[in-house]
Parts: C-alpha cells; structure tokens; sequence
C-alpha cells in the first residue's frame, strides 16, 4: 500500500507513512525507548504503538496491561462506601473496565455505556468511535478537506496524546538526539518537532486528522466529519465511550460552545429532538475531542478532572517550540478552558503557542 502511494503523497502524508513503516520495523526498540521514560505512564493506560502494515486491529503490544483507576478515584470511591478494594473491581462490578480502550465498529455506530460518566478514558486508545453518517460524509468531500490517504473509513477516535517520537521514525531522523517524550498532544508535538528540526512543514497528522495504524483520530483539522443545520450547529460526527455524541466546532453560525474541562456542555442538538443533552464538540486545541467522560450536567471542572489521571500528578515538564517555552503535565487531559494550559495555577495560553490563537477551519458551506 505504502510504497506504491508514497509518490503521490502530500510531504506530511510520506513523513507519516515512514514513520508507521519505521515503527512496524523496530517496535522493540521504540517498546524499550518508551519504557524508560514511561514507566509511570505506562501503568496508567492502553499503549499506543505503531502496528505492522496491514496489521489493523494490533493496536497494542503490551497484551493484558491494566486499566488506569488514579489513587484519588480509588480512594473516593472507597469513601463513597462502594465497598470494594480496587478502582479495577468498581469497573468490574458494573460491567466494564474503566479506562479501557474501546473497540469501534465498522458498518454500525458505537453504543457506549453511562457507567463511564465521569470516569478517566483511555490514554493511548479509542475513547470515542466515529458514526457511520460522519463517514459516509467524509467521503462526499473533496480530498483537499477529507485527506487522500487510505484513512477515509477512519472510526477511532483516540485522546489528545502521542507515545513519543525519535529520531528511529524516518521522516523525523532530523531529530538527532533529539526525542519527544509521551504524553504530550499532538498539536503540541508537532510545534516542538518542528523547532528541534527547524522544519515548519512537519505534520503528525493527515490532512482530515488521522493517521497510524491501526488508524485513528486525535484532531479533526478541515471540518471533514460534520456538516452544519440550518441553526449552525455542527452535525454529529462520533459517539463517546459514555454514549455521549460528539459533535464539530460550532454551536451556532460562526459561533462556539463553552465547554467545560472535558470538552462537553449541555444544548441542543440536530439529533436531541429539541431537548437539551450533554454532548461533547471537537475544539481546535486539546483535548481536541474528549478530554475526560464528563459529569451528570457537564460541569466537570479541572481538579475533578485531574483527580482521574495519575500524569496530573507528575511534575510539570518544560517545552520549548519555536514561539517559547511554559510548562506541561505529560498524559494529563484536563486543560483549563479559560487558559488552556494543563497545569495548575497557570495565568495564561501557554507560552510554547502562537500568541495567536489558533482558529478552527472555516465551517462546511454543505451539510
Ligand atoms: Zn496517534
Ligand atoms: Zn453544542
């Protein structure tokens, strides 16, 4: 697939196609990379790692890890007299494994469960699948918006996280030395792949948003999933681990949700026949489409938020991109919303962006 399409590739598509190629080729070394400087990290979720081509499916290769449950969570449930030991056996106990990737169908829309309202989802795996109307819609649209790759059937949606990038993936050789730790979003990789190599045309992601293998979103860049109703509300594009819906940019013509740390709030929808829901919207910034499973009324506030994560623990580390530096909590999704930093106490938009805000893409003119 790979090498008789790389020459017609866009540059950022070839650079993504080695890098998932480098990554089938030496996923021991990249295993042995992220290990050591992982170690917290890895207890805490599903790992993401790059699959052999045509691998579709193999999405992790440490089988059997368990779900993340944060001391915090265990010991509030425990307070709340639940009555059992481990964050693990609440999970259990109602019919599911907190923090677990999901699996998303293909030819049928996901069906997620209310059990995981205000939970931790996945780190490094699906939180969300995207519905077969949202595909079959990325499929009318011309390849300048929907992507060219072979990733228009694309149905996981993944949190904000990478697993790490290294000068072992081609594509990025010019790293050197040079790494990306884990834990970091995409958006933000990317600005700081692109200082270290002093290459502005490096993208993580295709043109629509997706990439790897098996294949999955963590941004949705060009509107390439959800048109607009009459009002401007943006059309549903997925579903969520919570069986929430999950929605693009707008709340009405040229306007945008407030949404709370996880990137939910409650209105109506296209498809809530008039009555207000708790929904989730895809922002332009992390956690792009799902930070955490939100609370009963989406009011989940940052330190709920950061009392499900264990990186929201961690100390805070220190990136540098070609517009500064500031500080991050690695595999911590809960960003505030008013400065959009991940790290408490913060007074501003982090100084590793653009003093512009970045703006998402101009709505769809069908839908
Ligand atoms: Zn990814
Ligand atoms: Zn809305």
């Amino acid at each position: 697939m790979r090498a008789s399409s790389i020459g017609g590739m866009e540059t950022h598509n070839f650079v993504r196609a080695l890098q998932h190629v480098a990554g089938s080729l030496q996923p021991s070394r990249l295993m042995r990379a992220q290990a050591t400087s992982q170690a917290a990290q890895r207890e805490s979720a599903e790992e993401e790692r790059p699959a052999p081509a045509g691998a579709a499916g193999s999405a992790s290769c440490v089988p059997g890890k368990k779900p993340y449950i944060s001391a915090k969570w265990r010991k509030r449930t425990a307070v709340a007299g639940i009555g059992v030991a481990s964050g693990l056996a609440i999970g259990l106990a109602i019919g599911l494994t907190i923090g677990q990737t999901l699996t998303c169908p293909t030819g049928s829309n996901y069906v997620g469960s209310a059990n995981r309202i205000g939970t931790a989802p996945a780190l490094r795996g699906s939180l969300g699948c995207v519905d077969t109307a949202a595909i079959s819609y990325r499929q009318t649209l011309s390849s300048t918006i929907a992507g060219t790759s072979t990733g228009t059937t694309t149905v996981n949606i993944y949190g904000p996280f990478e697993a790490g990038f290294s000068s072992a993936q081609p594509g990025v050789s010019c790293l050197g030395t040079q790494s990306v730790v884990g834990g970091i979003d995409t958006y933000t990789a990317e600005l700081m792949i692109r200082n270290m190599c002093n290459v502005n045309s490096i993208s993580l992601l295709d043109t629509c948003g997706d990439h790897a293998n098996p294949r999955h979103f963590h941004e949705m860049l060009t509107n390439c999933l959800s048109g607009q109703v009459a009002s401007g509300h943006s059309t549903r594009l997925g579903t969520s681990g919570d069986n929430r819906g999950i929605y693009g940019f707008f709340e009405a013509n040229n306007t945008y949700p407030v949404l709370d740390v996880c990137g939910a709030h409650v209105g109506v929808t296209p498809d809530s026949n008039g009555q207000p829901v708790v929904h989730y919207h895809s922002q332009v910034y992390p956690p792009f489409f799902v930070g955490c499973y939100t609370n009963a009324d989406a009011t989940m506030t940052p330190t709920q938020c950061r009392a499900l994560f264990a990186g929201c623990s961690s100390a805070a580390y220190s990136i540098t991109t070609a517009y500064g530096s500031g500080t991050y909590q690695r595999d911590c999704p809960c960003w505030d919303p008013t400065t959009r930093s991940n790290v408490p106490g913060a007074t501003g938009t982090p100084g590793y962006w653009p003093t512009s805000l970045r703006l998402p893409p101009p709505p769809p003119s069908t839908g």
